[in-house]
């Protein structure tokens, strides 16, 4: 494109509040034909709330809440941060904890009251050797539900299950419909369980899922779509999204997500709305054809 269209064309980009670092991003958006979205924050509102507790036998829910947030607090992650502030909402007495540790894509450890603390996945669980069976059937519903379920586990027994919810965006949905409507591919990508990412995925419309992913595989994920052939778009909000989007054709960060992912993107979507994507691809189109 001439750089008077690319003017142009990035200029009616903002106006759609949509910033577009360069015209190479622009006319790369017209060759896309995969599109990888990260789940939370970017499908969904990226707000979860505790949304149900159970319980191990000999423990109560008050109980359970306080050493897993009492662990969790000033975790950075939105599942820790749900956690300490349904506790708050609770009224519950939070103690300090001590060694704390993230284990990333998978929870957090840390001694609460003397006794050690493992919150997280069930991967997390057996890699501690917590024996998580009796309430994997709950957690199982958790996820069918779309929810997130995360064991707590207390002195290397298990103590309750935690299911956190996190509601799609309201026009998820009738982006993912309308970035297949423009023949892309749509897959979600994310560090949760497959059954919670299934149900979720199945809420919004899309076919493809990635899950279980740590942290450090997005990118890895990304390259593997584009060496199967696919000029690939990644959209995400995380600083765990960040490698991903710069590995991408085309990163499209979240404006309501972290520095970390804007800085590694070449189009930022201001308020967030996934519809804007298409907005996007389709300005690109017309601002490469108007040229020619
Ligand atoms: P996402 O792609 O959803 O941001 P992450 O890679 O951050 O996922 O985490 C993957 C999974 O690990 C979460 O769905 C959760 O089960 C578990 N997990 C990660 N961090 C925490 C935490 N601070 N507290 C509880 N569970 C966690
Ligand atoms: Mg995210």
């Amino acid at each position: 494109a001439t750089p008077t269209a690319v003017m142009v064309g990035t200029g009616k980009a903002a106006e759609l509040g949509i910033l577009i670092g360069d015209g190479e991003a622009l006319e790369n958006a017209r060759r896309i034909t995969a599109v990888l979205l990260d789940k939370t924050g970017t499908i969904t509102r990226g707000r979860p709330g505790l949304a149900g507790i159970v319980t191990a036998e000999g423990w109560s829910e008050d109980e359970v809440l306080t050493f897993a947030a009492s662990a969790e607090v000033g975790s950075e992650h939105p599942l820790g941060e749900a956690l300490v502030a349904a506790a708050r909402e609770r009224s519950l007495a939070l103690t300090a904890h001590r060694d704390f540790a993230g284990v990333p894509g998978h929870g957090v450890t840390a001694i609460v009251d003397g006794r050690p603390v493992v919150l997280g996945n069930q991967a997390l669980m057996t890699s501690y050797d917590v024996d998580a069976s009796p309430l994997a059937g709950v957690a199982a519903e958790a996820s069918a539900a779309g929810r997130t379920p995360v064991y707590v586990a207390v002195d290397g027994r298990l103590a309750g299950l935690l299911a956190v919810a996190d509601t799609v965006k309201p026009e998820s949905a009738e982006a993912v419909a309308e970035l297949k409507a423009l023949g892309l591919e749509v897959w979600m990508l994310t560090g949760d369980n497959e059954a919670t990412a299934r149900a979720v995925a199945a809420e919004v419309g899309i076919d493809h899922v990635i899950a279980d992913v740590l942290p450090a595989g997005k990118a890895d994920r990304v390259a593997a779509l584009q060496e199967s052939g696919h000029v690939v778009a990644m959209v995400g909000d995380g600083i765990n999204d960040a490698p991903a989007l710069a590995r991408a054709d085309l990163g499209i960060s979240i404006g309501t997500g972290t520095d970390v992912a804007m800085a590694a993107s070449d189009i930022t979507l201001v308020g967030g709305d996934l519809r804007s994507i298409v907005a996007a691809i389709d300005l690109s189109r017309r601002t490469v054809t108007t040229i020619k």
